[in-house]
């Protein structure tokens, strides 16, 4: 297998930031969660600045779209697939997509952003593809804390709502971890912070990924998005956000920087 070159990624690497470009590859358009942070009609809030639309393209175009994106800008180090809805709720879509990037270059950065739901059963294909870490948002481990979070989560033909859902979730999550850790895959965290909701959570949050193998952990303000339930919230504070960074820290590395 290529061994992947990190110091290139604007991600993991201050440096790297102004050097080397990413690039989203916008193939997912279904999404198998409904935060109740997001607006549909706009591209998963999760990873993407919220109120952005993306146009869908095919696997085979998303190919083509890299291919010119790299004409023109050679220093694409990174190409990441986050939306605009969930990779894995468009499972054959992503991975077809990751499988022609992979042939087109051996040596490019990839990677996935996921809510977690459907991963574990694509780990080992994930590793195989070389993909350099996987993003996986959890926003909470507790259902009496998700219930807030998320209106529904469909797994397979099962629907479900209010703490079965944030419970179903958190053990798909649980489970994706674990895979992608017994593949050697890297797993960065994102957490929304939600005022109110989650923001007394993230020590427990953190220690919980931690001692299942997660890597890394991003805290992320949400951004109230009108229209949707939790959009009456207020952005949460710089002091808020400082706090939180401060309990998820004291047991997992944290990345300082918005968005994936
Ligand atoms: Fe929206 Fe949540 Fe699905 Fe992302 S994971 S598209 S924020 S419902």
């Amino acid at each position: 297998m290529t061994k992947l070159d990190f110091s290139k990624h604007p991600c993991f690497n201050d440096a790297a930031r102004h050097r080397y470009g990413r690039i989203h590859l916008p193939v997912a358009p279904q999404c198998n969660i409904q935060c109740n942070f997001c607006d549909r009609r706009f591209n998963c809030v999760n990873e993407s600045r919220p109120g952005v639309t993306t146009s869908v393209l095919t696997p085979h175009q998303a190919l083509q779209y890299l291919q010119q994106a790299l004409q023109r800008d050679p220093r694409i180090a990174v190409v990441g697939i986050a939306g605009p809805g969930d990779p894995f709720a468009n499972v054959e879509a992503t991975l077809t997509t990751l499988q022609l990037v992979r042939q087109h270059d051996p040596e490019i950065l990839l990677c996935v952003a996921s809510n977690g739901l459907n991963v574990a059963p694509h780990a080992e294909e994930l590793a195989r593809l070389n993909v350099s870490h996987v993003t996986v948002t959890v926003n909470a481990t507790q259902p009496e804390i998700g219930r807030h979070i998320y209106a529904w989560v469909r797994d397979g033909r099962q629907v479900f709502r209010g703490a079965e859902a944030a419970e179903r979730l958190w053990q798909k999550q649980r489970e994706t971890i674990l895979a992608l850790k017994a593949h050697d895959v890297m797993v960065k965290i994102n957490t929304i912070l939600i005022p109110g909701v989650n923001d007394q959570h993230l020590g427990d949050l953190a220690q919980t990924v931690r001692s299942l193998g997660a890597d890394v952990l991003n805290c992320v303000p949400m951004y109230p998005v009108e229209n949707t339930p939790l959009g009456e919230l207020p952005e949460p504070t710089p002091q808020q956000v400082v706090e939180a960074r401060a309990q998820a820290g004291q047991h997992l590395p944290l990345m300082h920087h918005e968005r994936n």
